[in-house]
């Protein structure tokens, strides 16, 4: 049986003057304007009871613009997110039909999908993208029959294969155009002979995501300013609404703030996903385990937490980017109860007499570390069956609006690098701490 694998690789797109930088604005508007009207007639068919599928031919309409097989394209993608919202509904989930890209008001999110044979991609020495547009778009920027949109490639694919559909984007975020690229790798590259570790994390809102794997690592990242920033711009939405006039609920600055603070929550959570996630994969991790999110709502968490973490990072869609990043890479996710790991000590298993203060877990017995990291390896333990024994240094990791960077790794409040002492001993008194 032949196993593949899917990757992506991510490159930065710049167009090499004004006048491209604009037909690819042009290009990527029209595909969200294509997108949006068929949405918008397939959402009406399906509230008003009738097939989804039976719309108008707006390949016909969007073919001088998009070319026809972009515009195919886009049409396929709003497919697949029409059968997928189906097959939700036939699992019993309550999801909502799919959504628009924007809106012409407040800017439409600028995306397109190119198909494979529609575009060359060279990397190395003179990266560059080309891609076809439609004849309306040659026309109205000069160029001919057989010209193609060339565009500046930055980045170096990470994995080589079979390459799909590639799709171009404008990141707000950051102010530029970025490109995806499927690649189907054979599946040699993924059987590591080492893949049969397991991972846990902690997910809370001062840090983001706690994991601790059977190798001994640790990885936190610090969500603190992130989340400041989150807060900031939640302020700003309400004073700005206590400010509308009586009757009205929202304004044009008010949703844009809205979709601000989404886009870059979206922006730092895939982020970390991938991340971790090749972290992970580097040390043979196979299994991750996450805990359930009833859990993290009912144990030790002050509804202010609670509100905090559910809102900020949006659990559900945080754990399907895990699902679908970790899948990539042959890993799987798994979602348990994790119900006392917060509360319980990880040197002599007491639940009822610890503490905790922000991220410093104590308990009765002397112990004291990190609480989230700690977390993390109680859960791991638990799923994992086995104790996880000599600790590496934490990885500590922040958020500098583009990237997850390592911080220096400077010594600790709360050291979580303590020596353990064996559980089963039943001596939980020897808990001596490592200062190295
Ligand atoms: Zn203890």
């Amino acid at each position: 049986m032949s196993v593949v694998v899917r990757r992506t690789n991510t490159f930065a797109v710049r167009p090499l003057s004004t006048q491209d930088e604009q037909l690819l604005r042009d290009l990527l508007d029209a595909s969200a304007s294509l997108w949006n009207e068929l949405n918008y007639e397939r959402r009406q068919n399906f509230f008003d009871g009738e097939s989804v599928w039976e719309t108008a031919d707006y390949r016909k309409q969007y073919v001088g613009v998009l070319g026809s097989a972009t515009a195919q394209q886009v049409i396929r993608k709003n497919s697949e997110a029409w059968r997928s919202f189906f097959a939700a509904r036939e699992d019993g989930e309550d999801t909502a039909p799919p959504g628009y890209w924007g809106n012409e008001e407040d800017g439409r999110e600028l995306r397109t999908y190119i198909r494979n044979d529609q575009h060359t991609l060279e990397t190395g020495g003179r990266s560059r993208l080309e891609i076809s547009v439609g004849q309306d778009l040659k026309d109205e920027y000069g160029f001919s029959y057989h010209d193609r949109l060339r565009l500046e490639v930055a980045g170096d694919p990470k994995w080589e294969g079979e390459q799909g559909r590639l799709e171009l984007y404008s990141d707000d975020v950051d102010d530029t155009f970025r490109a995806i690229q499927p690649v189907t790798v054979p599946d040699s590259r993924r059987d590591s002979p080492l893949a049969e570790e397991s991972a846990a994390l902690d997910i809370g809102a001062n840090n983001l995501v706690a994991c601790t794997t059977t190798t001994g690592q640790q990885y936190l990242y610090e969500g603190r300013d992130l989340f400041a920033r989150f807060r900031e711009t939640t302020k700003e939405i309400a004073r700005l609404q206590s400010k509308l006039r009586e009757g009205r609920y929202s304004s044009r600055r008010i949703r844009r703030l809205y979709r601000r603070r989404t886009r870059r929550r979206d922006h730092a959570q895939d982020t970390l996903v991938r991340d971790l996630v090749e972290r992970l994969y580097d040390e043979g991790v196979a299994t991750v385990y996450v805990g359930d999110l009833t859990d993290v709502l009912s144990e030790h968490w002050s509804a202010r937490v609670n509100e905090k973490t559910h809102q900020f990072w949006a659990y559900r869609s945080f754990i399907d980017r895990l699902a679908t990043t970790a899948e990539e890479y042959g890993i799987t996710v798994e979602v348990e109860s994790e119900a006392y790991t917060t509360a319980e000590c990880p040197v002599c298993g007491e639940r009822d007499d610890t503490e905790r203060d922000s991220d410093v877990f104590q308990c009765s017995c002397g112990y004291e570390g990190h609480a989230d990291l700690d977390a993390s390896r109680t859960f791991l333990e638990r799923q994992a069956g086995k104790e996880v024994r000599s600790m590496a240094r934490p990885v500590r990791l922040k958020w500098d609006d583009h990237n997850w960077s390592e911080l220096s790794r400077s010594p600790e409040r709360a050291s979580p690098n303590e020596e353990r002492t064996n559980r089963s001993t039943g001596d939980g008194k020897l808990a001596s701490v490592d200062t190295a």
